[in-house]
């Protein structure tokens, strides 16, 4: 069974995968976490992300890179949305994205385009989303548990800004698959959103 999780930014889409990875005892593959590397590493080698041939050069990036807590920075995140636009960028990360969708047994995945390019065939698709201002809180919250300063106002400009750069890209844009099942968790717990993810999952499952 392949579950694709797919969502803005501060969704709800990470937590919710993992715990449906967790529920159904299946690996999981957090997408975003691939474009951070790149971005990551185009940082480090001082590329400029704006470039498509710079930002292909990054996607060989060292394994060790995906394990790295600079990734889960905003800046990071950032970048990531830039280079991300990038078709080659896209096309050099198709192939692992897909592989780890179609092993034998099934995967959750979660990210932008789970449901529209890597996996269109996935038992379920689900597109978690909330309000920008509710994702901003809960990023924000998410940022000062780590000692981040950054104010709330800014939390919520570089969602807004994130979400029109994945959205208005041509390459594979941030859009709910047609087949894909809607859940928004902006008044709902952790709990109740993981609840209704698998409610979700479980019709979908009885429809096969
Ligand atoms: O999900 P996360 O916030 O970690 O993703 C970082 C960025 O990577 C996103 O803003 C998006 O531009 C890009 N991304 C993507 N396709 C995916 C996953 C992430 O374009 N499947």
């Amino acid at each position: 069974m392949i579950i694709a999780v797919d969502g803005p930014a501060a969704s709800g889409k990470g937590t919710i995968a993992k715990a449906l990875a967790r529920h159904y005892n299946l690996p999981h593959l957090d997408t975003g976490l691939l474009y951070r590397a790149v971005a990551a590493t185009v940082v480090r080698l001082e590329l400029d992300p704006a470039k498509e041939a710079d930002a292909v050069a990054a996607c060989d990036f060292d394994e060790l890179t995906l394990a790295d807590p600079v990734l889960r920075d905003d800046e990071i995140g950032q970048v990531a949305s830039v280079v991300s636009a990038h078709p080659l960028v896209r096309a050099a990360l198709l192939q692992r994205q897909k592989r780890f969708a179609h092993q034998d047994g099934g995967a959750v995945l979660d990210g932008r385009d789970i449901g529209t390019v890597i996996a269109p065939d996935a038992t379920a698709k689900l597109f978690v989303r909330a309000t920008p201002a509710i994702r901003a809180r809960r990023r924000h919250a998410e940022l000062q548990g780590r000692g981040d300063t950054t104010s709330y106002d800014k939390v919520l400009a570089d969602i807004r800004a994130r979400d029109q750069r994945d959205s208005s890209r041509s390459a594979a844009p941030l859009v709910p698959a047609t087949d894909a099942a809607l859940l928004d968790t902006s008044f709902l717990s952790i709990e109740a959103s993981v609840e209704k993810a698998i409610t979700i999952v479980e019709e979908r499952r009885s429809r096969l």
